[in-house]
C-alpha cells in the first residue's frame, strides 16, 4: 500500500496550537485538488502546548495523516529530517506549519516535478510580516554564506520545497548531525528549479526562531559547507607578522639614527587588547568546528521519536499506544 502514496507533505510543528487546524484544512484542500494519493506527516517537535492533542485528533479523523512525537524539542532541521525519513511518497513536500509558505504553491511544484524536475524550491520574493531585523540578517547571511562556500546555495530560499524520492533517499543517507538542509539539498545536485512566491505573514502565534536558534542555523550553514573561516587565522597571522616586522625595523631605525626612544603606554595597551580580541575570536571560530566534530563523533541520533500516530504497522500491542523505539 505504501508504494501507492504519491505525495508526502512534511510539516514540522513547534507550539503551533493557534494555527495547526487551519493549516491542516488549507493543506487538505490543496492536496485533494491533485486527485492523487497523499499523506501528511506532522512532526511534533516537543510541543509544550495543545498541538500534540490537536494533531492526534486530526490524525484519528483522517487516515492520510501521520504524527511523529519527539521525546523533546530537537529543532526545526531535526523535525524536517524525521519527516523525510518517515515519508513514503514519490515526491516529498516540506512546508512550515504557520502558513507563511502558501500551500497553493505546492500545486505549481507538483506541475514542475511532473515535467521532470527533481527539486522544486520556493524562492521568497517578498517577506511580509518579518521584522526589518530578520529580513536584513537573513539577506546578509545568504550573501556571506555564498561568498564563503564553493557550492551555490540559492539566496532567499527556506525549506519550503518539493523533492523527488531519489533526492530524499540520498539526503536520508547522509549521516551529518548538525544539518543545514537547504545547503545539503544544493550539495546533492540533481535537476533543480526555483519557484517564486510571496512569503505571507505568520497566520497566528509568534516566531519559534529566536535569535539563538537563528545563530545556530547560521553557524551550521557556514561550518558545514566551508572551512574558509579557519583560514582567517592564517591570513591574519601573515598580515600582522609582516606589519610587525616592518614596524620593528622602523623603531630600530629611529633609535639608531635619531636616538628617539619609544614611549606611550596607552598605545601599547590598546594594541595588546586589539590582538587579544583577534586571538579569542579565532579560537572561538576553531571551537565552532571542534564542537561540530565532537557532535559528529558522538554519533547520537538526530532526533528521538517517542510515539507515532497513523502508522498501524508501528503499533505496540503490549502498551496499546503506538511506539516505534
Ligand atoms: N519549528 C520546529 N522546531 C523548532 C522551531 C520551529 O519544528 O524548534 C517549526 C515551526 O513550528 C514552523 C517552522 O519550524 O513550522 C518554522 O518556524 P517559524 O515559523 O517559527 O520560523 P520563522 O518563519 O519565523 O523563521
Ligand atoms: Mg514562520
Amino acid at each position: 500500500m505504501a508504494k501507492d502514496i504519491r505525495y508526502s507533505v512534511v510539516v514540522p510543528c513547534y507550539n503551533e496550537e493557534e494555527v495547526i487546524q487551519v493549516t491542516h484544512k488549507r493543506l487538505t484542500e490543496v492536496m485533494e485538488r491533485t486527485r492523487e494519493v497523499y499523506e501528511i506527516v506532522y512532526v511534533n517537535d516537543g510541543c509544550r502546548d495543545r498541538t500534540p492533542d490537536l494533531l492526534e485528533d486530526i490524525s484519528s479523523n483522517d487516515d492520510r495523516v501521520r504524527v511523529l512525537n519527539f521525546s523533546r524539542n530537537f529543532g526545526h532541521q531535526a523535525a524536517v529530517t524525521a519527516g523525510m525519513n518517515y515519508a513514503k511518497g514519490q515526491a516529498i513536500v516540506i512546508i512550515d506549519a504557520d502558513l507563511q509558505d502558501p500551500p497553493e504553491v505546492i500545486l505549481e511544484m507538483i506541475y514542475k516535478w511532473k515535467q521532470g524536475y527533481d527539486v522544486c524550491y520556493g524562492k521568497r520574493l517578498k517577506r511580509k510580516g518579518d521584522t526589518l531585523f530578520k529580513k536584513f540578517t537573513a539577506a546578509m547571511f545568504y550573501r556571506v554564506l555564498n561568498a564563503l562556500t564553493p557550492i551555490r546555495i540559492p539566496e532567499d530560499t527556506g525549506d519550503f520545497r518539493l523533492i523527488d524520492r531519489k533526492v530524499c533517499d540520498v539526503m536520508n543517507s547522509l549521516p551529518e548531525k548538525n544539518r543545514y538542509l537547504r545547503g545539503l539539498v544544493s550539495w546533492v545536485g540533481f535537476k533543480q528549479i526555483a519557484i517564486e512566491f510571496n512569503r505571507e505573514e505568520r497566520f497566528a502565534g509568534e516566531t519559534k526562531y529566536p535569535l539563538s536558534k537563528m545563530l545556530k542555523l547560521a553557524f551550521d550553514g557556514i561550518t558545514s559547507f566551508s572551512y574558509k573561516p579557519l583560514k582567517l587565522a592564517t591570513y591574519l597571522g601573515f598580515l600582522i607578522s609582516g606589519f610587525s616586522f616592518l614596524y620593528f625595523l622602523f623603531i630600530l631605525g629611529q633609535k639608531m639614527f635619531f636616538n628617539i626612544a619609544v614611549q606611550g603606554w596607552a598605545s601599547s595597551v590598546a594594541i595588546n587588547l586589539f590582538f587579544h580580541g583577534i586571538t579569542l575570536t579565532i579560537l572561538g571560530i576553531m571551537g565552532e568546528y571542534i564542537g561540530r566534530i565532537y557532535d559528529e563523533s558522538k554519533d547520537r541520533p538526530i532526533y528521538i521519536v517517542r510515539s507515532t500516530h497513523g502508522y498501524p504497522e508501528l503499533q505496540d500491542p503490549d502498551r496499546g499506544a503506538s511506539t516505534n523505539q
